[in-house]
């Protein structure tokens, strides 16, 4: 049985040291297990988010797993010298493998979030690539608490092993830390703009720009309306890192903005 690896504490905020392949494993050991577990994709701009919204910073930090998604991240565990992280867990290429795994052994996951009609077309992509997934449905609606009663009428019949929620951060990580008793979903997972990636909505960087870790520079050209997000994610993440080691209080909150 995979065992849970260690925690990396960045800025107060807790990342497992996973890889892609423990990752997958843990996921299907909690599929087995049959009891409710909620998984988050943790990059550098939910980490600045969590610093002012103690609600999140919960969330993330009870998750039974936080998944390193941001290479933000591995650099800070590195300058910091806490528990290294071994590499990147993107939510998207985590989806894809999620559906290889669907196909494979047949595990039923529900595509919950996106605007109407991305998570067909996700669904439709990802059906050319792997042909058996089981889809146990899908369904946009919206984090609104007003919607949430419906929602889960909607989804508790189909009975997921695997629920991906994309209403981007922190909205879908509230929802499945509000839901997830209710639910009883043995991996329920936020995915942020996953579907729309799949969907081939947004465009992903070419793979040698992700290699140079210039994704965030790619995402600015394209979605230029995101420089506050990126802003958060990049010069803002850096500068509380640096302050953090300055400081050398890497455990502790910083609010310093
Ligand atoms: N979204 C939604 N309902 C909402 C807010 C967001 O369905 O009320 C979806 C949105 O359409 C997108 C995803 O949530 O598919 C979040 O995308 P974003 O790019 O903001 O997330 P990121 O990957 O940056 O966390």
């Amino acid at each position: 049985m995979p065992s849970i690896p260690p925690t990396a504490t960045i800025l107060g905020v807790k990342v497992h040291a996973l890889t892609q392949a423990h990752t997958l494993a843990l996921i299907e050991d909690f599929i087995t297990n049959g009891q409710p577990h909620q998984l988050a994709t943790v990059n550098p701009e939910f980490v600045v988010e969590a610093q002012h919204d103690a609600e999140f910073r919960r969330i993330i930090n009870q998750a039974a797993l936080a998944l390193p998604d941001g290479i933000g991240l591995l650099m800070a565990a590195r300058f910091l010298s806490t528990t290294p992280l071994p590499e990147r867990v993107p939510g998207s290429d985590l989806v894809e493998q999620l559906a290889g795994l669907s196909h494979q052994k047949g595990y039923r996951i529900y595509f919950l979030g996106a605007r109407e009609g991305v998570a067909e077309k996700a669904i439709t992509n990802l059906k050319i690539r792997y042909p058996r997934l089981q889809v146990a449905g899908h369904y946009a609606g919206s984090p609104a608490l007003e919607e949430n009663e419906a929602i889960i009428r909607r989804i508790l019949p189909t009975r997921p092993d695997i629920l991906l929620v994309a209403y981007g951060a922190p909205k879908q990580d509230k929802w499945i830390a509000r839901n997830l008793d209710q639910l009883q979903i043995p991996v329920c997972l936020g995915v942020g703009g996953s579907f729309d990636f799949i969907a081939g909505i947004t465009k992903r960087a070419p793979q040698w720009v992700q290699h140079m870790h210039l994704e965030w520079l790619h995402r600015l050209i394209m979605q230029p309306w995101r420089w506050r997000r990126i802003w958060n994610a990049v010069p803002r993440f850096s500068w509380l890192i640096f302050w953090s080691r300055f400081k050398n209080s890497n455990t502790n909150l910083i609010v310093i903005y």
